[in-house]
């Protein structure tokens, strides 16, 4: 009798997952993606006059419901993956906020085909947004052993247009520059200045700049067409320090 339920909810949730043709676990995140959409929808409304605007580009909102965070987090993390909140991913780090990663790239205005640096790789989940804004993505993690981690996930979970260093995200990636877009994932005591030097004309970063443990503020920076760079201070933020030895 026991087996013969078994067996009658087993065809039941085959049949279930069968009616969509997604496993029922997909299904499942796929619905906290939205949910989760749903939240940053809010938030980004609660925060509009500091980031300037009242909602984000559809092109963000779209990849947030689509890149699977859950890829991105610790086994043990997995349950929270689509909480509105930053998790622990190891080696003292941290996975950001999906709220804080959505302003960060809306912040940024890609096209398609920028090319984006991105300091401070820590999961991937960062990059693997920015990526599926069909951009070129170009990361640096200053931890080996996270970088390490990170070139293997992303590697498996397809993301070919990502490439990955391991090294001080502080001096950018002259190799590659100049870059349309630079976003800093880790706060800084200053905007340093290679980054500024390796920002295109016309071209913008994002970065958490304030000592760690205090009120950091998320700055954007901008570079004029003729060169010009003017700053200015949107969010108060919490990030981890950006590290290195300088
Ligand atoms: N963007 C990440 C994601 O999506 O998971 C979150 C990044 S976590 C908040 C900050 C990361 O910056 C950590 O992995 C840390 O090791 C890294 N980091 C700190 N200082 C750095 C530096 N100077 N260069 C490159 N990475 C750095």
């Amino acid at each position: 009798m026991k087996t013969a339920t078994s067996c009658a909810l087993a065809t039941i949730l085959l049949f279930l997952a069968g009616a969509t043709g997604i496993p029922a676990a997909e299904e499942s995140y796929e619905k906290q993606r939205q949910e989760l959409v749903d939240e940053i929808r809010l938030d980004v409304r609660r925060t509009s006059r500091e980031i300037g605007r009242a909602q984000l580009d559809d092109r963000v909102m779209d990849v947030m419901a689509r890149v699977p965070r859950h890829e991105f987090v610790p086994a043990d993390q997995r349950r929270y993956a689509y909480m509105n909140r930053p998790l622990a991913i190891g080696y003292g780090q941290t996975i950001s906020q999906p709220y804080i990663v959505a302003i960060m790239t809306d912040l940024l205005e890609l096209e398609k085909g920028d090319r984006v640096l991105e300091v401070g790789t820590g999961s991937g989940y960062q990059a693997a947004v920015l990526a599926e804004m069909k951009t070129d993505v170009y990361t640096m993690e200053i931890i080996p052993e996270l970088g390490r981690e990170v070139a293997e996930r992303l590697d498996r979970l397809g993301y070919k247009e990502i490439t990955t260093r391991i090294g001080d995200g502080y001096f950018g990636w002259e190799e590659h520059a100049p870059f349309d877009g630079i976003v800093v994932t880790a706060a800084a005591a200053h905007i340093p200045p290679p980054l500024v030097r390796q920002l295109k004309p016309g071209g913008r970063m994002v970065i958490p700049v304030g000592g760690p443990f205090r009120v950091q503020q998320l700055t954007m920076v901008e570079k004029s067409a003729t060169g010009e760079v003017t700053t200015r201070q949107l969010l108060p933020v919490a990030f981890v320090p950006l590290t290195g030895d300088r």
